[in-house]
């Protein structure tokens, strides 16, 4: 079997952003490649370090409070984002662990990382999951929720830097990016974390800021379970 080239999908990743950047005539600098590591074990993730990658998101706090704190004592100016669910019992080791958590999505979650960033005095970066398909299964407030609950982190003192999605894997994904790119607009957001592997592409056409990209750069997955 030959082995997966993770610094060469990388490789290709970047150059396909900078691609992107260029057609739709954006600076490159201002879009992030958020490389996803989940369900890759460290071994997997050190050439991708290695290679220059700094900016990592990872779906489960406690796989990766298991992986990085290794890999940050040689990798120490990593930026770790989270972007899966996060349960508000898991609010403390993820304030602790992450730089970024893309997946505020609900009251009681706002209140409980309010709470842990007075008590840690350590405040991680803050984006709004935003449930642009409205699907009753997945994370993230429903549009119409979004002014409402941008009221409520400021009155709790959390300073909200932009909003995330994932579209409906069925549809289309550009109106989704359009979608969110205008509520970040209405509530002068500048962050806006959208696009995967299949199509990062129409996501800075649509303004990300950042893009999560896993399978195209560490290759097919493990199911979790
Ligand atoms: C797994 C995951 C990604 C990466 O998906 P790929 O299709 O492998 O690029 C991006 N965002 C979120 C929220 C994910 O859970």
């Amino acid at each position: 079997m030959t082995e997966h080239d993770s610094v060469a999908a990388l490789n290709e990743v970047r150059a396909g952003i900078s691609r992107a950047a260029s057609d739709y005539e954006r600076d490159p600098a201002s879009i992030t490649l958020v490389a996803v590591s989940k369900l890759f074990p460290p071994q997997e993730i050190e050439p991708v370090l290695a290679a220059g990658q700094r900016v990592f998101g990872e779906n489960y706090v406690q796989e990766a409070n298991a992986k990085w704190p290794g890999l940050r004592q040689r990798y120490p100016d990593v930026e770790l984002h989270l972007i899966g669910p996060l349960q508000s019992n898991k609010a403390k080791e993820a304030v602790a662990l992450f730089d970024v958590i893309e997946t505020l999505d609900r009251p009681s979650l706002a209140e409980a990382l309010a709470k842990e960033i007075a008590k840690q005095g350590k405040a991680p970066r803050l984006l709004v999951q935003v449930n642009t398909g409205e699907e009753p299964q997945k994370g993230g407030l429903m549009p119409s929720e979004l002014d409402g609950f941008l009221d409520r982190c400021r009155s709790l003192g959390l300073t909200v830097e932009g909003l995330m999605c994932i579209p409906p894997a069925e549809d289309p994904p550009s109106p989704h990016f359009a979608l969110l790119n205008a509520m970040a607009a209405k509530h002068d957001l500048k962050t806006l974390s959208m696009g995967m592997s299949a199509d990062y592409d129409p996501a800075i056409q649509l303004g990300a800021t950042h893009v999560r990209v896993g399978s195209a750069i560490f290759g097919m997955r493990a199911t979790k379970g």
